[in-house]
């Protein structure tokens, strides 16, 4: 599973971080996700091997802007670019008002169908043809989710010892018993494939969230997840200068939760632009002080996204970075 992060800033862009957008494309597949579309989110693209073309679905956790300003453009070259392919934007209620005003006042016009699907409280499970895909009410100033991405898990292996114990020659009696059905040997005795196939395998399963102040919702989701993708907008010392009506997360509150469901990898983004790269007179902050402030809580596996960055989650649930630009 290939995760890019188009871009890792809050609300406004920096010269080096852009507003909200995650790329996630599965093994073997050449289609590909988009986890929300701030703006300029194609342009990110342009930087990267994913091509619009092949974008099959668009996830928008919250409509704030700088979570799905970048759609009109984002959709409109893809149109320029010649998809033929359909492709399906889910999100909160009002996206579908959104997108189809614009279009009308715009006069866009589209080569494909867009398939627009809102999440309300008895449409909050999806299905793609990888995985199956849940949304998760957050905490938040405006309605914000989080999509539990859960992988198919992968059949059980067949028993070829126990299956060489019992004597059976390989070959189309193989074939059968791994596909789980019965056979009948010639000395009568019946075999049932079920018991020739070790238990499935379950699939990776990560959790893309969006803004959202209360991190504990995700508790009960986080069992056997693989990743969690959480914002940090803060850390407990920039929280403190802010003003009250605080709607997000700081580094510590997703910290103590990562820790507590013992997640083994979580990857902090969507970072206020006050954290620069660097100390400097000028800038009081750095994102170091987000790192720090996780890691004095969390012991597993800790990362800042940063744009154009792309993570590798392998079979095995292990989380590695691909390459930087
Ligand atoms: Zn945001």
């Amino acid at each position: 599973m290939k995760i890019t992060f188009l871009g890792t800033s809050s609300g406004l862009p920096t010269k080096e971080r852009n507003v909200s957008g995650i790329a996630l494309r599965f093994d073997q597949s050449s289609d590909w996700m988009l986890f929300d579309c701030g703006e300029a989110t194609q342009h990110q693209l342009l930087y990267t091997s994913y091509s619009l073309p092949k974008l099959s679905h668009i996830f928008i956790t919250h409509l704030h802007g700088d979570h799905c300003f970048g759609l009109f453009g984002l959709l409109a070259t893809r149109s320029l670019n010649n998809a033929q392919e359909p492709i399906t934007i889910i999100g909160p209620v009002g996206i579908r008002k959104l997108l189809e005003t614009t279009f009308e006042i715009t006069q866009t016009h589209f080569r494909f169908e867009i398939d627009i699907t809102e999440i309300d409280p008895q449409n909050t499970h999806f299905k793609i043809p990888q995985a199956s895909i849940e949304a998760i009410p957050l905490e938040h100033s405006v309605s914000s989710y989080a999509f539990v991405i859960q992988k198919k898990p992968k059949p059980g292996k067949f028993k070829v010892e126990l299956a060489k114990a019992k004597g059976i020659p390989s070959g189309p009696i193989y074939g059968k018993l791994k596909r789980g059905e019965k056979v009948t040997l010639p000395s009568g005795e019946i075999l049932d494939g079920k018991d020739f196939i070790e238990d499935p395998i379950p699939g990776r399963k990560i959790i893309i969230a969006g803004d959202n102040k209360n991190p504990e919702l995700l508790l009960p989701y986080l069992k056997n997840c693989n990743l969690l993708i959480h914002e940090a907008n803060y850390t407990e010392k920039v929280k403190a200068l802010v003003r009250d009506d605080f709607f997000h997360s700081t580094a510590r509150d997703v910290a103590i939760v990562a820790q507590k469901s013992r997640i083994p990898n979580l990857i902090l983004t969507h970072f206020s632009a006050r954290f620069s790269l660097e100390y400097s007179r000028a800038r009081k902050y750095s994102i170091d002080d987000v790192l720090q402030e996780a890691l004095a809580e969390y012991s597993g596996n800790c990362f800042l996204a940063k744009d154009l960055e792309t993570y590798l989650l392998n079979a095995q649930g292990e989380l590695s970075i691909k390459e930087r630009k």
